[in-house]
């Protein structure tokens, strides 16, 4: 039943778009090199819709000058150079950013009853990737240019979280070259991706901890320089209420090009280094000291918690280890702590009732990130990792029917 229903529908569906492409009302076609088109009859295609294959016919105009040729109907239609509808790009996209595209064209098999190749999916679902990269760039540009927000998108008394992070994806061979990594070797298997994500906290919850507004985070992420992505995450919190919001907070591990990310685009900000990692870093700093199995003494933890770290690398100092690797180590990690002193008043962040944890990040690294493009034997290239990326960023962010709707202008 479904099928024939389909294939009813597919029939209405071609027999609307012969009435549409005889009936629109027909104006001067013109080519980029200024001369008017003349028109050259019909020329025909088919058309995989979500209701099945569809037969179109659509007018071909023809520079006399330059010999360009254009087809204004596939163009009004959203189908230049491609025998795939709008809707069956969409499909196509969503499942091929979910799964491994084997598994999409299963799905798109199972839920929808099209039939159509993984290598088809994988193509579609970068090139609409990247046309979402597109779409997104346009809009950071706009957005930078006018350095307010497209219109008042927060609550008052909302607060607003920046928060970035950065987890390795694996690439093929040829994306690594000159780079060097963590390997037993020195050579790398992944390249960084950078992921950023915008939340707001509406308050407290029963037990007094702060509560993010459950749909309020969106991410946007690239394999790309921490310069470059510092201007995207800019772009995105200011789309996002940057400047309306009284107050703003940094998260973020305390890396450095982090720190510098945060001093060259939200200066006045509340910049918290994630509380986890600087207890990761407090165990390193102990177990260099007394051997891989050793906890943080009581007191260094609670000095911690309490932001006292001036003392804390007062007292961890004096007990150095001896071995000269050692201690240039621990040099390293106390020199953690000092740069970012300002950026672990923990005590009284939570005094102000502000998360200072980047769980968040963390679970979008895992969940926008590594579910799809780290599962095992996976060898991205950078361009496909990117486009897949935006398409995940994008659909995650609840933002993908806005893509679309931006298309059909
Ligand atoms: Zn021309």
């Amino acid at each position: 039943m479904l099928q024939a229903a389909r294939q009813g529908g597919a029939g209405v569906l071609g027999s609307l778009l012969t009435h549409w492409q005889q009936h629109a009302a027909r104006e001067v076609v013109r080519c980029q090199c200024g001369q008017r088109m003349s028109s050259h009859g019909r020329r025909g295609k088919r058309l995989l819709t979500t209701l099945g294959t569809v037969p179109f016919a659509r007018s071909l105009y023809q520079c006399e000058q330059c010999h360009q040729s254009r087809f204004p109907d596939d163009q009004r239609l959203d189908i230049i150079n491609t025998t795939y509808s709008p809707g069956v790009r969409r499909l196509m996209a969503r499942a091929g950013s979910q799964t491994d595209f084997e598994q999409a064209a299963d799905d798109l098999r199972c839920y929808a009853g099209l039939k159509i190749e993984p290598r088809e999916i994988e193509r579609i679902a970068e090139e609409v990737g990247r046309q979402v990269e597109h779409w997104l760039g346009d809009e950071q540009v706009q957005i930078l240019r006018r350095s307010t927000p497209l219109c008042p998108v927060l609550e008052t008394d909302a607060k607003l979280y920046i928060s970035f992070d950065g987890t390795g994806v694996p690439v093929r061979s040829n994306e690594l070259v000159g780079r060097r990594g963590r390997q037993a070797d020195g050579s790398a298997r992944t390249r960084e991706t950078k992921l950023g994500c915008v939340f707001t906290q509406v308050g407290l919850d029963k037990e007094g901890y702060p509560q993010r507004d459950p749909d309020s985070t969106t991410y946007v992420g690239a394999i790309e320089s921490s310069a470059l992505f510092g201007w995207r995450m800019y772009a995105e919190a200011l789309r996002r209420g940057l400047s309306q919001a009284k107050t703003v907070i940094v998260l973020t591990d305390g890396a450095r090009y982090n720190r510098t990310i945060v001093q060259t685009h939200f200066p006045d900000a509340t910049h918290i280094v994630d509380l986890f990692h600087a207890y990761e870093h407090l165990t390193t700093l102990a177990q260099l000291r007394w051997g891989p199995e050793t906890k943080a003494p009581k007191a260094w933890r609670d000095w911690l918690e309490a932001g006292k770290i001036d003392r804390l690398v007062r007292q961890a100092g004096k007990q150095l280890p001896t071995c000269a690797k050692s201690k240039k180590s621990a040099l390293k990690e106390l020199r953690y702590f000092q740069n970012n002193a300002a950026q672990m008043r923990y005590a009284e962040f939570r005094e102000a009732n502000l998360f200072v944890g980047s769980g968040v990040v963390e679970a979008g690294c895992r969940t926008v990130i590594g579910e799809r493009l780290k599962q095992s034997g996976m060898r991205w290239s950078v361009r496909g990792a990117n486009a897949i990326i935006a398409l995940r960023c994008c659909i995650l962010s609840g933002r993908f029917e806005d893509f679309w709707a931006a298309r059909a202008h």
